[in-house]
């Protein structure tokens, strides 16, 4: 049920495409079908993640404190991007912040976030994006617990955790 869904998504997205290519002269085709790519994939995204994780991870949105599904998970495994899957931090580094978000001391490896200023809402602060997909992930801190005295405070609807003894099932 659920492939046959998204083979007829897949198919109309194909038709309109198709459409659109044929409706456009020769000048204007380029800058429509990258815009149309790109248009495509915000609908796809709209479609496999819910609206809170939409909302976080292509609007840069905050999920409400204390309401993230992994603010208080503290099993062993891995934390990957919503969108892209790439791991991004693990459980070894997860600590109890109290802050209502999950948080880690640490990132699974250096690169697979991004880091830039972030000056929205009169504050100066680090945001943290996935280095794969851009999704926006939260922002990082310096006031974590040693060795590295960072905190990242992720939002949980931008992540999926997998428990390490799922770990290799697909
Ligand atoms: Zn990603």
């Amino acid at each position: 049920m659920y492939n046959s869904v998204r083979g007829f998504l897949r198919l109309t997205h194909k038709l309109s495409y198709q459409q659109l290519v044929r409706n456009q002269g020769k000048a204007g085709f380029f800058t429509s079908a990258w815009k149309m790519v790109d248009k495509v994939d915000k609908a796809e995204l709209r479609k496999k993640l819910t609206p809170i994780q939409y909302n976080v991870t292509q609007e840069k949105g905050t999920e409400r404190p204390f309401t993230g599904c992994y603010d208080k998970t503290f099993e062993e495994g891995t934390y990957v991007c919503i969108v892209c899957e790439q791991p991004l931090f693990t459980s070894k580094s997860k600590f109890d912040s109290g802050c209502g978000w999950p948080a880690f001391n640490d990132v699974l490896d250096k690169g697979r976030v991004k880091l830039s200023p972030d000056t929205s809402g009169g504050r100066i602060r680090t945001e943290v994006t996935c280095s794969k997909c851009d999704a926006h992930l939260g922002h990082v801190f310096d006031d974590g617990p040693p060795p590295t005295r960072k905190r990242f405070c992720i939002n949980s609807a931008s992540m999926n955790f997998i428990p390490s003894n799922k770990a290799g099932d697909s």
